[in-house]
């Protein structure tokens, strides 16, 4: 069967493969098809579909906006979005701002704590407009100051941690919205992830397309259930492994892929709704 991942992240936000790597693992684990899913960006996709077009595999636009719903961070999946829509550049180009903003609040407060870390050699790990927490705590780790990843996120970085900043994020609503009126379709990321399964009921009223079910972070009953929950409320079924690249032991591409047959029903209700997409079905 042929298989797509349409959960994925270059170096355009916080993955490690720059556009070409990405499209040579995705040959090298025999997908048929792949998504970009940066996040809160776009920029990453004209490259990786020229790429992925180079290879033969099929690739559909995407990102990952962050989103804020009910007072917590949800990541909504905007896929098959026309990637030069005005009012999708405004809003992910304010969500790039709110991130630069928030690495250089983040590192103010480990300099207050006498943290050894310098901005300049943050924004030169993350060398991106989306920069992110992973970038930082590479920084940590580069300095000396972090053994590992996970150790940066575990003293630093997680919520209430020294360097932690809370993130100013567009409502769930108005990315909806906003992906709509960019032609494509919004999915719900990883609810799983969120430990709230309420919340797909409450996105479906919203207007999202669909929900993600297959994830690293589900388990076969979380993806069973998701499943069902789509079929009872008429949205899509996705799923991807949110490969970041090579981070350490995390999961990378290959661990979870879905049926090429999901990414054909995904396109056809772009049509429907008369989206222009930028799928291309090699
Ligand atoms: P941000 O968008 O800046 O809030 O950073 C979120 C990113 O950090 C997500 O892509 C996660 O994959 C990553 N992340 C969260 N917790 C950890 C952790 N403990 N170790 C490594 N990466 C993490
Ligand atoms: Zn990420
Ligand atoms: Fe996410
Ligand atoms: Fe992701």
């Amino acid at each position: 069967m042929r298989r797509a991942d349409l959960h994925l992240h270059t170096l355009h936000s916080d993955g490690t493969y720059t556009p070409g790597e990405l499209v040579s693992e995705a040959v090298r684990h025999g997908l048929s098809m792949v998504a970009l899913t940066d996040h809160d960006t776009v920029a990453g996709c004209a490259e990786v579909a020229a790429e992925a077009e180079r290879a033969g595999i099929g690739f559909i636009t995407g990102t990952e906006v962050t989103v804020e719903w009910g007072g917590r961070e949800l990541h909504v999946l905007g896929y098959l979005v026309d990637a030069g829509h005005p009012g999708l550049a405004r809003a992910l180009e304010s969500a790039q701002a709110i991130r630069q903003d928030r690495i250089r609040e983040m590192v103010a407060r480990l300099k207050e704590r006498s943290v050894p870390i310098e901005l300049e050699n943050v924004f030169a790990v993350s060398q991106c407009r989306a920069p992110g927490r992973p970038h930082l705590a590479r920084a940590l780790v580069a300095a000396g100051v972090c053994g590992s990843l996970d150790e940066a996120f575990e003293r630093y970085l997680k919520k209430d941690r020294p360097g932690w900043v809370p993130k100013a994020k567009m409502p769930a609503a108005e990315a909806i919205d906003l992906i709509h009126a960019a032609g494509g379709l919004a999915v719900l990321a990883h609810p799983g992830l969120n430990h709230d399964d309420g919340i797909v009921r409450q996105l479906a009223a919203l207007g999202i397309d669909g929900v993600e079910c297959f994830h690293p972070k589900h388990g076969p009953s979380a993806s069973r259930r998701y499943q069902a929950m789509a079929g009872e409320l008429g949205l899509l079924v996705t799923g991807g492994s949110d490969c970041h690249g090579r981070r350490g032991n995390r999961p990378t591409m290959g661990t979870v892929t879905i049926p090429v047959s999901l990414v054909e029903a995904l396109v056809e209700r772009c049509r429907q709704r008369g989206g222009r997409n930028a799928a291309n079905h090699a």
